[in-house]
């Protein structure tokens, strides 16, 4: 016997997430928020922080935070908040609370990785429904499948990762109609979308999911979840007391105060993601999608692996999806970055597809 013999079914031949290091290329491939702060707002945050003692554990119900949250966004007092070490722990959180022998978690395919993950950790079936060609959802598809394996939970993004669109409304408002179980609306590109499922009637068997990192603090790990307070109490009772450190809630405290500064960011990244994906279509081979995300995904037919190599020799690292298959074959997924670095982008495009710097794809004229 070996202390390997008792590890789970199916963990040895698991792999490890991998994320590659910084290496000093251009980061255009985690959905980060590619601006700092404001010296001055540094300062006092730093200020601020001194007079921390990190002797006494956190407050576990992190109240100041939720308060602060709720001010921030306007949230209903009759809906609960529960917060997590980035929004991956609450996906981790919603798993657990549902975990059991034969239930099912259902989402999309494409969608974030994590659910996936997160199910399997659990021992949960992990069952998706194809979005159609242009990643929008195909609702009879998803009725289909909510009444053939009743799921315990189904994730959506709104928007979606890695495509990026926003769902429809109704067809999301009729899946969590039919839904039997918790349908978890995952809105980490909120800050960008500028929309939410969030309203003052909201379903008991929902709950919104946000989180700090894609809005400019992916370094703190924090997220949040909304929903009525039957639901967040039970899924409360699967976190761990002190989930959520002292520093990072104060950073948080103290970054939702100035919001401002993050939503004037985010407003940068916005216009150029619309500069982006004018000058992704001007290249004929590139097909480009809709997006109301903070990155694009773009399909290179035929060109992904070759093209995502071209770039790291250009000094950039984009997200490659080719490797996922499906619908994903040669895609890559950009994160919107400062002008500068979007230009060093679009010049390694155009040295790729071979015209002239700037001008846009040789179009034989
Ligand atoms: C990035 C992302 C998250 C994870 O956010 P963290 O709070 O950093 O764990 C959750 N959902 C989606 C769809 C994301 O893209």
């Amino acid at each position: 016997m070996s202390w390997k013999d008792f590890l789970r079914e199916g963990l040895l031949e698991t792999q490890a997430y991998e994320v590659p290091l910084p290496d000093g290329r251009i980061k255009l491939d985690a959905m980060e928020n590619p601006y700092t702060w404001p010296e001055p707002m540094r300062e006092a945050w730093q200020h601020q922080l001194k007079s921390t003692d990190v002797n006494r554990y956190p407050d576990a119900s992190a109240r100041d935070l939720k308060q602060q949250l709720r001010t921030t966004y306007n949230i209903e007092a009759d809906y609960d908040l529960l917060i997590g070490n980035g929004s991956d722990e609450l996906i981790q959180i919603v798993c657990a609370a549902f975990a059991g022998a034969g239930s099912t978690v259902l989402s999309v395919d494409p969608a974030f990785v994590v659910y996936q993950s997160a199910a399997k950790l659990y021992s949960l079936s992990f069952e998706t429904v194809p979005l159609d060609d242009d990643f929008h959802l195909d609702l009879d598809a998803m009725l289909a499948a909510i009444a053939r394996f009743q799921p315990a939970v189904i994730f959506l993004a709104y928007p979606n990762n890695p495509t990026g669109n926003l769902f429809n409304n109704d067809a999301i408002a009729t899946i969590i109609e039919a839904a039997p179980g918790l349908v978890v609306v995952d809105e980490a590109y909120q800050p960008f979308a500028r929309v939410s499922w969030l309203s003052d009637r909201l379903a008991e068997n929902v709950v919104v999911m946000r989180t700090l990192s894609k809005f400019g603090l992916a370094g703190l790990r924090l997220g949040y979840m909304i929903g009525h307070q039957a639901v967040i109490s039970e899924l409360n009772k699967l976190r761990m007391p002190y989930n959520v450190n002292t520093l990072s809630m104060e950073t948080a405290c103290y970054a939702l105060k100035h919001h401002t500064v993050f939503d004037e960011q985010a407003d940068k990244i916005l216009r150029e993601r619309s500069r982006m994906q004018q000058a992704f279509g001007r290249y004929e081979s590139l097909e480009v999608f809709a997006s109301d995300a903070n990155f694009i995904l773009v399909r290179a037919g035929g060109a992904g692996n070759a093209l995502f190599d071209h770039l790291l020799q250009s000094g950039i690292r984009v997200k490659n999806l080719t490797a996922s298959g499906g619908s994903l074959t040669d895609c890559l997924r950009v994160t919107i970055g400062k002008p500068d670095q979007n230009d060093s982008l679009l010049a390694a495009l155009d040295d790729f597809y071979g015209c002239a710097n700037g001008t846009g794809p040789d179009t034989g004229i």
